[in-house]
């Protein structure tokens, strides 16, 4: 099973699971709005071999299903500035873009600004290519987002890219904002993930892109 976060991270099957450090449990900064509750589906399969505590968070996690964020649309600009600076394959640019959405999103909901960077070519083994990699170091939380393809060092598409920064986030906003002791990937987490995108790419709706996040080799921890 998963454990701390400064030792990286553990595959169960299917999943990657990124754990916390547990003595340094962050309170909740911001209450939950009742716009983001659901009722949870039935857990994934790793659920049954965490221990009760683990599940209560895990339940928690599953709970709540969106990340509503006032001003969102100011932020198009800089999503603009992303989509722009992959296309250009002009890495200080993605990374300057990234970090500030990042940023903005995080003191937006009353957390701290993690430290973003973007990296080359994606690492890859058998399991396939990790995407992107969420820690948390001695000063601050770090985002790591690879931004060529294993195979071919192609630059990844836009929204691959965008979705696997919010992946990433999303273990961050666990943390600091929904005061989780650990970040799983439930189906609550990866509805807060497709939340976030869509209120940063508003023609992105439709049932397609809400499941994309559960789908393939794809390997956000
Ligand atoms: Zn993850």
């Amino acid at each position: 099973m998963a454990e701390a976060t400064r030792r990286g991270t553990a595959r169960v099957p299917g999943l990657l699971i990124i754990a916390s450090r547990t003595s340094r449990r962050l309170a909740p900064v911001v209450a939950r709005d009742t716009q983001g509750h659901y009722e949870p589906l039935v857990p994934f399969a790793y659920y049954e071999r965490l221990s009760r505590r683990d599940q209560a968070t895990y339940r928690e996690s599953d709970a709540v299903a969106a990340i509503p964020l006032e001003g969102a649309r100011e932020l198009a600009p800089v999503v603009e500035a992303l989509r722009a600076a992959l296309v250009r394959d002009d890495v200080r640019a993605v990374a300057t873009a990234s970090a500030e959405i990042a940023g903005r999103i995080s003191r937006a909901l009353g957390a701290t600004a993690p430290v973003v960077e973007v990296l080359a070519v994606r690492p890859s083994r058998d399991w396939g290519e990790l995407h992107g990699l969420y820690t948390q170091e001695a000063e601050a939380a770090l985002i790591r987002v690879w931004m060529r393809t294993a195979r071919h060092a192609r630059v990844v598409a836009f929204r691959t890219f965008l979705r696997t920064l919010l992946h990433e986030l999303c273990h961050h906003l666990d943390f600091e904002v929904l005061g989780l002791s650990r970040s799983f990937h439930t189906e609550g987490f990866f509805k807060r993930e497709s939340s976030l995108f869509r209120q940063l790419v508003p023609s992105a709706t439709g049932p397609q892109q809400a499941s994309l996040a559960l789908r393939g080799r794809r390997r956000r921890v």
